[in-house]
C-alpha cells in the first residue's frame, strides 16, 4: 500500500494480535505491550521480544522513565597473530549481552560506555514482568546492530590491548528490545540498574525524545 506520493505506508498494527502498535512520532519502533513485541517500522516483518528491566529501587512513576535499548546476544571472536595479546584477550572477562541505545541522544559516547558496563554486569539486568511506564521513542535501525556489536567488541578488546592488526568479529544470535529504567536524580537521571549518573540534557536536550506513555494492559492489571 502506498500514499499519494508513492511512499510505502506501514500499517501500525501488531503482527501477532492485530491491535494498534504504540509508536507516536518520532518513534520508528512500534510496540505492543499485550504481546510484548517490538517492530521496526521499516521492517515490520521482524518481531523482537520486548521486556522491561527491573529497577534497583522502587520509585513513583513520575521519577522513572524507561529508555529503550536493542539487546544483542551473541559471541565475539578474534584473530590475532600476537601470542601475548591473544593470552590477554583469552583471559579477559566474557562480555554478556550488548545493550545499544535505541533512543535518540546527542551524547552517544556516554552510552557506548554503558553498553560495556552492562555487558560486564549482566547479572544486574533482570527482567521485571510487572513493570510498566513511559518508554522513550526508539529511533535506531536494528539492521545496524551487527556492525555495532563488532565495533563494540573490538573496542572492548582495545581496552585490554591495542587491537591494531587484530581482526574482531561478532556473531549475533538474538536481538530483543529492552526497556531499561532511569531514575530521576536532582536535575539529571541515573540509570536504574548500576546507578550511573547522566545529566538531564543527555536525554531531554531538546531533541526528538518524546516519551511514549504506556499503560499497563488490562489483562496484566491483577487488581
Ligand atoms: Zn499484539
Amino acid at each position: 500500500m502506498t500514499d499519494e506520493s508513492g511512499r510505502l505506508l506501514v500499517p501500525l498494527v501488531c503482527p501477532r494480535c492485530g491491535g494498534d502498535l504504540e509508536a507516536p512520532s518520532p518513534s520508528r519502533v512500534g510496540i505492543c505491550l499485550n504481546c510484548k513485541v517490538a517492530t521496526f517500522m521499516r521492517q515490520p516483518e521482524n518481531e523482537y521480544h520486548l521486556f522491561f528491566i527491573e529497577a534497583r529501587e522502587r520509585r513513583p512513576s513520575s521519577e522513572i522513565i524507561y529508555a529503550p535499548f536493542w539487546l544483542v546476544k551473541g559471541s565475539g571472536s578474534f584473530n590475532c597473530g600476537d601470542d601475548k595479546k591473544k593470552r590477554i584477550y583469552q583471559n579477559a572477562r566474557k562480555l554478556g549481552p550488548l545493550y545499544f541505545p535505541a533512543f535518540w541522544t546527542p551524547k552517544a559516547a556516554n552510552y557506548e560506555n554503558l553498553t560495556i558496563r552492562y555487558a560486564l554486569a549482566q547479572e544486574s539486568l533482570v527482567e521485571d514482568k510487572e513493570a510498566h511506564g513511559a518508554i522513550l521513542a526508539g529511533v535506531l535501525d536494528p539492521s545496524r546492530l551487527a556492525a555495532m556489536a563488532a565495533l563494540c567488541y573490538a573496542a572492548y578488546l582495545d581496552r585490554l590491548a591495542d587491537v591494531t592488526g587484530v581482526e574482531a568479529s561478532y556473531k549475533v544470535e538474538q536481538v530483543a528490545y529492552a526497556a531499561v529504567p532511569f531514575l530521576k536524580a536532582g536535575k539529571g537521571w541515573t540509570d536504574g540498574v548500576l546507578g550511573v549518573a547522566f545529566p538531564g540534557a543527555y536525554f531531554f536536550g531538546g531533541g526528538p525524545t518524546s516519551a511514549l506513555n504506556v499503560t499497563k494492559p488490562e489483562t496484566a492489571r491483577g487488581l
